[in-house]
């Protein structure tokens, strides 16, 4: 477990004013949990559950503007104006990391529809490889979110984005728990009217392509890592 002081979240937590497309969760809880999974002893278990909460967290912050209708409901007492979500809504999490995102959230929203994409990063190039996607075959989705926790070069999101946008998808979000200002820099040059949710922008990538400080591999630190 990291110490913690008992103090407001420092600066460095706030929205920097690098996009307006840019949100940053700054929640004491939320600085907590990554607190907690940047360190590189907390066990599978710490990271995957604090993942799955944060990824929450960032859903309920982007989804609330999402259409709904108004309806009547007749509760045991009387009838009553009601409400629910009126959109086809796609979860899209990239393989493997963005995975540990997609449960939480299908606890609030129990229908919407998953599409896995495979891209991952060539090591050497750095650049975005896709081995797996089934877009296509579906009518598009009314929004879409992309889902990976860490936006490093930003590559695997811009691909995302354009496949989803050739699929017809009219409204896409990228949802992440770290993000590099190289990632969002790339990403909001490449497609302007795609919002952005994550937890953390941290200081930098490294020559590997990591993000730093971050959370070193999220893909190993939820599914293999010791
Ligand atoms: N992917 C990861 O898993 N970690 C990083 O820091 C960057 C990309």
């Amino acid at each position: 477990m990291p110490e913690f002081s008992l103090s407001r979240p420092a600066a460095s937590t706030k929205l920097p004013a690098m996009s307006d497309n840019l949100h940053v969760l700054n929640h004491p809880l939320a600085q907590s949990f990554l607190s907690e999974i940047r360190d590189q002893q907390a066990n599978r278990a710490t990271v995957r559950h604090h993942i799955r909460a944060l990824s929450l967290m960032l859903f309920y912050e982007a989804t609330h503007d999402l259409p709904t209708e108004t309806i009547r409901v007749q509760t045991p007492l009387a009838e009553t104006d009601g409400s629910y979500v009126k959109a086809a809504v796609g979860l899209v999490p990239i393989l493997r990391a963005g995975l540990g995102m997609v449960d939480g959230i299908l606890e609030v929203l129990p229908d919407a529809r998953v599409y896995h994409l495979g891209i991952f990063r060539d090591e050497h190039t750095l650049e975005p490889v896709e081995y797996y996607s089934k877009l296509s075959r579906h009518t598009p989705v009314d929004i879409a979110f992309i889902l990976d926790p860490m936006l490093a070069t930003g590559g695997s999101a811009t691909t995302a984005v354009e496949r989803l946008k050739a699929w017809g998808v009219k409204e896409i979000k990228f949802l992440g728990i770290f993000a590099a200002p190289e990632g969002v820099k790339h990403l909001t040059e490449a497609h302007p009217d795609v919002e952005i949710y994550v937890s953390a922008v941290d200081e930098r990538l490294n020559d590997r392509g990591y993000i730093v400080p971050g959370m070193g591999d999220a893909g190993d630190r939820q599914f293999s890592g010791e």
